[in-house]
């Protein structure tokens, strides 16, 4: 019995009806990392932050379906939304090449 979790649903983006990710792309880990705010303007910088504890993991770039890179943070590339940009929803790690989605910030799209 393995406690390995797969998102059932797709994952979209909050604010556009853009899908981020395919049902059983990503696996359920618990993070923490220190993510900023959502901001919907990119010019404002990163005051603030809240603690990401549930994440979706995935191992390649190419398994989104859309994803863009917003500002690089020492190791860390932020994930936003490729079509309206708002983020950041995850973050990318340049060393291991993973990527995780906060899942308080995307969509479960059911059906
Ligand atoms: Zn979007």
């Amino acid at each position: 019995m393995d406690d390995i979790e797969k998102n059932a649903a797709r994952l979209g983006c909050l604010t556009c009806p853009s899908v981020i990710l395919l049902p059983g792309v990503g696996t359920l880990v618990k993070t923490e990392f220190k993510l900023p705010l959502i901001h919907k303007s990119s010019k404002d910088e990163e005051e603030n932050t809240e603690f990401i504890t549930r994440s979706w993991m995935i191992p390649d770039m190419f398994q989104f379906e859309n994803v863009g890179f917003s500002k690089t943070v020492g190791n860390f590339k932020y994930l936003v939304c490729a079509d309206c940009e708002i983020g950041p929803i995850g973050w990318h790690c340049i060393d291991n090449k993973t990527s995780y989605i906060a899942d308080m910030r995307v969509k479960h799209m059911e059906s």
